[in-house]
């Protein structure tokens, strides 16, 4: 019991030394509010979708005792789980001291989802910035804000308008501006199959939307302004 006592405590310090001693003034001067997001967990029955998975392959017509579909059903429903399941993460937000007024964009963060008319993927990139006000979130979380909302079943109008309405009201910014760009499985391979045809949606609030300069400089930094 002792000694794991002392391995605890020494993780925990290894732990905490990289904050205080690489980053002193930011501990100093940044009063620091962690706030966990944990993603409302929605029940899920995994043996009850291993067994409508392979009623659906049976449906299609395969023959699930077949060599190589025998775990397929399991496959399939651990799939979906696994797509459908953000992560959940710290969204610790930080005083802005030094009051940064200008535009916080991050462009080009990678992301999956699932289209909810035919559980098929659609990807692209989505571009996520902010105009701050009294607080300033950590960069990589933007990134996870756009996983909170893209590991669901979706449509993109509304994965871009969940990004902007929850920064929006966790973050009070003076404005936001999310831009998303993807390509959707269901029309590249069924459908109208337009392989190479990319969806852009928009969701712009505050200044970002209603000053002319902000929205213009918004637009040319994500690529949308031509
Ligand atoms: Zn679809």
């Amino acid at each position: 019991m002792p000694v794991r006592r002392k391995n605890d405590r020494r993780a925990d310090t290894k732990h905490l030394e990289p904050m205080t001693h690489a980053a002193p003034q930011l501990i100093a001067t940044r009063e620091q509010t962690p706030v966990r997001v944990v993603p409302p967990a929605a029940p899920m029955d995994l043996p009850a979708a291993e067994r409508a998975a392979r009623d659906l392959l049976s449906a299609l017509g395969a023959d699930v005792s077949r060599a190589g579909l025998e775990d397929t059903p399991r496959r399939v429903a651990e799939a979906y789980a696994e797509l459908l399941t953000p992560a959940a993460f710290n969204a610790t937000t930080f005083a802005n001291d030094e009051a940064y007024d200008e535009l916080v964009l991050v462009r080009d963060i990678p992301f999956h989802s699932l289209c909810m008319h035919h559980l098929l993927p659609f990807q692209g990139v989505a571009h996520v910035g902010y105009l701050p006000g009294e607080r300033i979130l950590g960069l990589s979380k933007l990134g996870r804000v756009v996983d909170l909302f893209a590991r669901d079943l979706q449509v993109q109008e509304r994965l871009t308008t969940q990004v902007a309405t929850w920064l929006e009201q966790r973050l009070a910014p003076r404005g936001v501006g999310v831009v998303v760009e993807a390509d959707h499985t269901c029309m590249s391979l069924r459908g109208v199959q337009k392989p190479g045809s990319r969806t852009v949606t928009s969701a712009l609030r505050g200044a970002i939307r209603d000053d002319p300069r902000t929205r213009q400089e918004f637009l040319a930094l994500t690529g949308m302004a031509r």
